[in-house]
């Protein structure tokens, strides 16, 4: 699909397909794993159900409203991103990735806390969630919990960034740019942290 009225949806569509190749190409996401959106006014972009990083385009972006339901093809994620952008005003971009040291590194559940500088000058440590797995694997495979959703979402309303353990990270920012980088640095530190641990 091109955007040729609308240039800027165009613009922003194509940059954050980029986005969500750039996760899997750095290692952040396996093949189909995470997914990406960015508001617009009132729509948010989302990536699809099933979408692949390795050659997303942005005509394969789902349009979804704020005020209205969500379309059957839409990420499983959706409503968690749909929650936050209505809570809060200031995120425009939500990235979700399953980064390998991020995730390997908080297994025990504890929150998490960088301890190189370029971790800590972002932040201080990061909340992280204990979902059960079998509600976890039904939230992807069977039917979809509102409450798991929510449960994300309410910690995206206070945080920008949230792992939920043996999963992976949500990552809200301003902007795409921004959500990236919180993902880039806390995977960053984690694996510092990982060396460190090991050595
Ligand atoms: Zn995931």
């Amino acid at each position: 699909m091109a955007y040729p009225f609308f240039p800027m949806i165009s613009a922003t569509s194509v940059t954050l397909a980029g986005y969500y190749h750039r996760l899997r190409e750095h290692g952040l996401n396996d093949s189909h794993s995470g997914n990406a959106s960015v508001r617009i006014d009132d729509s948010v972009w989302i990536t699809p159900a099933g979408a692949c990083g390795d050659d997303f385009s942005s005509s394969d972006l789902v349009e979804c409203r704020l005020d209205s339901d969500i379309p059957d093809n839409a990420s499983a994620d959706t409503l968690i991103h749909l929650e936050t952008y209505r809570a809060r005003p200031n995120v425009n971009a939500i990235l979700h990735a399953h980064p390998p040291y991020t995730i390997g590194m908080t297994m025990d559940g504890k929150r998490f806390g960088p301890i190189d500088l370029g971790g800590l000058l972002h932040f201080q440590s990061v909340t992280i969630l204990d979902i059960p797995f079998d509600d976890l694997i039904n939230q992807y495979v069977g039917s979809r919990s509102t409450e798991i959703a929510q449960s994300i979402s309410l910690s995206l309303k206070e945080s920008w960034l949230v792992i939920v353990r043996a999963h992976g990270v949500y990552s809200a920012g301003a902007s795409l740019k921004d959500a990236y980088k919180r993902i880039c640095t806390l995977e960053h530190s984690a694996k510092i942290y990982s060396i460190s641990v090991n050595r």
